[in-house]
C-alpha cells in the first residue's frame, strides 16, 4: 500500500488524502525527516505561528504501527510559538502506531477551527465533532471524555489543557489520557489552541507489514539480545531510574545545573535522586506502549506532608528543571509540580527554568516583591516555587510574564540577558555545559533551540568516554553522534 498523508482543513472542516512517493520516504528518514519535508511544504516563510498558516503536522516512521522495539515515538513538526522557528517534538506512546493503523504515515492539519473542536481519525476518514463542552477541562480529562462512546477497541489520544486554550508559549500537547505522554518542547500546545483544537482521537485495524518479515524477526531478536547481554548494565538502571539515572554521576563531575546554571554541584541532589524516594510511597505502572523491553515509567504518589497525594511520572528534565536549577531539594515538590504542569498542559523544562531565572533576577534585586505579587522568589524556596507556577499556569499578575519564556522575559529585565538559559528562546537542557564542550556546541547550533534531543545527546557520551572538556575535533564528534 502507498504511504498516505492526511490533509485537515479546520477553517473548512474539510480532508483530503493523498499519497507520498517513496522516495520522498526514503530520503525524509523516520517521523521526524517526513515531519521536516512536509512543514516546508505547507507553511510559508514568514507565517505567524498562530496563525491560519502555521500547520500541525504529526508523523509516523516506517517502524510505527510493527511490532519493533522502541518504535513507540511520535513525531509532531509546527513553527514554535516560543522560538519563532522550526520546531519538532516527540512523544512516546502509541499515537503513531494507532495513526498507521488508521492507514496514515502523517497526520497534517492547517487552519483554524470556528469553534472549539476535536477531530476523530479511522480508517473511514476524519469526524470533527463540537469541542465547546471539554474548553477548559485539563488534559486527561478532557481526553478521556473524547474515548467515550467510541465503537473501536483501541484508540490513542492528544490533547491540550487550559494552558494551550490561554496560548501559553510553552504549552505542550499531552498524550494517552492519565498516562501524560508529552510532547513538551517548543508550545505545540500552544499552535493546537491557536487552532481551537482540543484534541485527536486515533485509531483503526490496518496491519503495517515489514516488507521482510525474517529480516524483521532477526531485527527484534538481535535488540533483544543487546539489551540482555552488551546494554544489560544501562537496561537495569533505565528499569530502576529511567532517565534520572545519572544525577550522582552530574554532580560528582560539576555539570548540574545548579540555581539557574550559577554552580554545577548542587549539595542537596540526595534529596531528589530516585534511589532515595521512600519505599513507602503508592507506585503505578505508566508503561506507554507494548513493544519496550525496558519500561522504568512508574506513576509516584507522595504519601504524606504538604504535598500529600501529589502524582507523577518524574523523568530527568523535570528533576533538574524544579530542583536543582530553582535549588529545591525536596521530591515531593518537584512530584507536585509536575503534576501541575501535566494538569494544565505545559512544558516542566521551560517552566521550571523561567521560575529559577526569574529567581535568580529576584535575589539580585532585578525585580520586586511588588513584582512578583508578594512572592519572595528565592532559590530552595519550595512553596515560592509552586506559588509562582500556580500563578503561570493561570497566567495571572507576574506568572503572565513568566509564562512569555524565559528569552522574552529577559528582554523586558533590564541586565538579565547575560544569564537567561536559553539558546535561539528554547530553555536549555539539563546539563552545565561548561564542563560539556560538545554538548555546549550542541545547545549552540540546534536547529530548534537549546535542547538536549536533536542532534544526538553528546553530553552522556563525552561524560562516559572523558573527552568532555576537549575542544579539538568537537565538531565532528557532534556531527558524528547526530541522529
Ligand atoms: S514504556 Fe517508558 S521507557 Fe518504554 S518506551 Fe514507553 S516511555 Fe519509554
Amino acid at each position: 500500500m502507498e504511504p498516505k498523508v492526511l490533509d485537515i482543513d479546520l477553517s473548512n472542516r474539510s480532508y483530503r488524502i493523498s499519497s507520498i512517493p517513496r522516495d520522498i520516504i526514503r530520503k525524509y528518514i523516520g517521523g521526524r525527516g517526513l515531519g521536516s519535508y512536509l512543514l516546508y511544504q505547507s507553511v510559508p516563510a514568514k507565517a505567524d505561528p498562530l496563525g491560519e498558516a502555521n500547520h500541525l503536522i504529526f508523523t509516523a516512521g516506517p517502524a510505527s504501527g510493527t511490532s519493533l522495539y522502541y518504535s513507540s515515538k511520535t513525531n509532531v513538526n509546527t513553527k514554535s510559538p516560543l522560538t519563532g522557528i522550526y520546531l519538532f517534538t516527540i512523544s512516546s506512546g502509541i499515537f503513531a502506531n494507532q495513526m498507521r493503523k488508521a492507514g496514515f504515515w502523517a497526520i497534517n492539519i492547517g487552519g483554524i477551527a470556528d469553534s472549539p473542536t476535536y477531530i476523530m481519525v479511522d480508517n473511514q476518514g476524519v469526524k470533527f465533532r463540537d469541542a465547546t463542552s471539554l474548553w477548559g477541562m485539563e488534559t486527561a480529562q478532557a481526553q478521556q471524555a473524547m474515548r467515550e462512546g467510541l465503537s473501536l477497541k483501541k484508540v490513542a489520544t492528544v490533547g491540550i489543557g487550559p494552558a494551550g486554550e490561554q496560548l501559553l508559549r510553552y504549552a505542550g500537547a499531552f498524550g494517552e489520557g492519565s498516562l501524560y505522554r508529552c510532547f513538551g518542547r517548543g508550545g505545540v500546545g500552544c499552535v493546537m489552541g491557536s487552532k481551537k483544537l482540543k484534541g485527536i482521537v486515533v485509531g483503526g485495524d490496518a496491519e503495517a507489514v515489514p516488507a521482510d518479515e525474517d529480516r524483521f524477526a532477526a531485527l527484534r531478536r538481535e535488540i533483544s539480545r543487546r539489551v540482555k547481554t552488551d546494554l544489560k548494565g544501562w537496561a537495569d538502571r533505565w528499569r530502576r531510574y529511567e532517565t534520572a539515572s545519572d544525577l550522582e554521576v552530574l554532580n560528582e563531575k560539576g555539570i548540574l545545573p545548579t540555581r539557574n546554571w550559577q554552580t554545577g554541584q548542587f549539595e542537596g541532589w540526595r534529596g531528589i535522586d530516585k534511589s532515595t524516594t521512600p519505599s513507602g510511597w503508592p507506585e503505578k505502572n505508566r508503561a506507554c506502549g507494548p513493544y519496550c523491553l525496558t519500561p522504568g515509567c512508574r506513576e509516584v504518589q507522595v504519601k504524606s506532608g504538604p504535598y500529600g497525594g501529589a502524582r507523577s511520572d518524574i523523568e530527568w528534565e523535570t528533576i533538574y528543571a524544579f530542583g536543582t536549577t530553582c535549588g529545591v531539594n525536596k521530591m515531593d515538590a518537584i512530584i507536585a509540580a509536575s503534576q501541575i504542569c501535566d494538569e494544565f498542559g505545559i512544558d516542566t523544562m521551560s517552566a521550571g527554568i523561567t521560575i529559577s531565572f526569574a529567581m535568580e533576577c529576584f535575589e539580585k534585586g532585578l525585580i520586586s516583591i511588588e513584582d512578583t505579587g508578594g512572592i519572595e522568589l528565592r532559590f530552595g524556596d519550595d512553596k515560592a516555587m509552586i506559588a509562582m507556577l500556580q500563578k503561570i499556569v493561570r497566567q495571572e499578575g507576574f506568572g503572565k510574564e513568566l509564562a512569555k519564556g524565559t528569552k522574552r522575559l529577559s528582554e523586558e529585565i533590564k541586565g538579565s540577558e547575560a544569564f537567561a538559559m536559553q539558546a535561539k528562546g528554547m530553555e536549555l537542557g539539563g546539563y552545565e555545559c561548561r564542563g560539556l564542550n560538545g554538548q555546549a556546541l550542541q545547545f549552540a547550533i540546534d536547529n530548534r533551540g537549546g535542547c538536549h534531543h536533536a542532534y544526538g545527546l553528546p553530553a552522556r557520551q563525552e561524560i562516559f568516554d572523558g573527552t568532555r572538556l576537549e575542544i579539538k575535533g568537537k565538531g565532528e564528534y557532534v556531527k558524528k553522534g547526530a541522529m
